[in-house]
């Protein structure tokens, strides 16, 4: 599926992206990460999307644009849902509380990553495989060769001062 967005100010490129973020809570995680490559323009509003994914996932700490920093992990503490409040032993099993729930968000940064061999050294692997997180990497096309097929791909391009396309691809 592809979905082309325009965004007129850096408030929608974080609204898109909030709305997004809720709705891939909703999904029952799988057997690995659940994983999102951001491509495209420096400028192009990746981390300015990352900003607004975060704030849906519910995290209230702001996502840097990380000179030195890699990797950056996230709690994901949020928890909506009002049945899956509920602690008694009645609802144990019931589809909300049996439901497995993404824990961990990271914001990975590949702008000075040279090849996937750099990030493979710094437990890229472990993050990837790990069904609790969520993964976004910006400037993923520098490690295409690593990330597995079948995750979101997200291009963004600059069209002017304040006008962004975004192609969401999954
Ligand atoms: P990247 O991470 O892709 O290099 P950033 O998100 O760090 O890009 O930077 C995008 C810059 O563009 C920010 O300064 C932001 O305020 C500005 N901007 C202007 N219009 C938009 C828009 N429509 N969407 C996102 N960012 C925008
Ligand atoms: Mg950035």
């Amino acid at each position: 599926m592809k979905k082309e967005y325009f965004t007129y100010n850096p408030s929608q490129t974080k609204k898109l992206a909030e709305i997004l973020a809720k709705k891939i809570l909703k999904i029952r995680p799988k057997n690995k990460a659940f994983i999102i490559g951001l491509e495209g323009d420096l400028g192009g509003g990746k981390t300015t999307f990352l900003q607004g994914f975060a704030k849906g996932l519910g995290i209230k700490e702001k996502i840097l644009s990380p000179t030195f920093v890699i990797f950056k992990k996230f709690k994901i503490t949020k928890r909506k849902n009002k049945k899956q409040k509920i602690k008694s032993p009645l609802f144990a099993h019931s589809k909300n509380a049996k439901m497995q729930k993404f824990k961990n968000f990271y914001h990975v940064d590949c702008y000075r990553i040279r090849g996937s061999k750099e990030i493979l050294n710094l437990g890229f692997k472990e993050i990837i495989s790990n069904p609790e997180n969520i993964v976004a990497i910006e400037w993923a096309e520098h490690i295409k060769k690593i990330i597995p097929k079948g995750v979101f791909w997200i291009k963004f391009k600059f069209i002017d001062k304040n006008i962004r396309k975004i192609k969401i691809m999954c």
